[in-house]
């Protein structure tokens, strides 16, 4: 798709809700990024029968964030 727009750090983490933080684009923070992966593997991985509505958005909260620092991507 072609939606360019200039990114002038207006941006919204679509988690959390938090402005974008550059580095972490679109996400505010690594943590965020990673829900988002999660997410979108739990969707490719576990595709639902019946046709869920997308519309409304809401931040997941992670499941257990705390002890592990994770795998370091690039
Ligand atoms: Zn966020």
């Amino acid at each position: 798709m072609a939606d360019i727009k200039p990114t002038s750090g207006g941006g919204k983490c679509p988690i959390c809700g938090r402005p974008t933080e550059l580095k972490y684009r679109p996400f505010c923070s690594h943590r965020c990024a990673d829900v988002d992966l999660s997410r979108w593997l739990r969707g490719a991985y576990a595709i639902p029968d019946e046709a869920e509505d997308e519309d409304g958005e809401r931040p997941e909260p992670a499941a257990d964030d705390d002890a592990e620092p994770g795998p370091d991507r690039h």
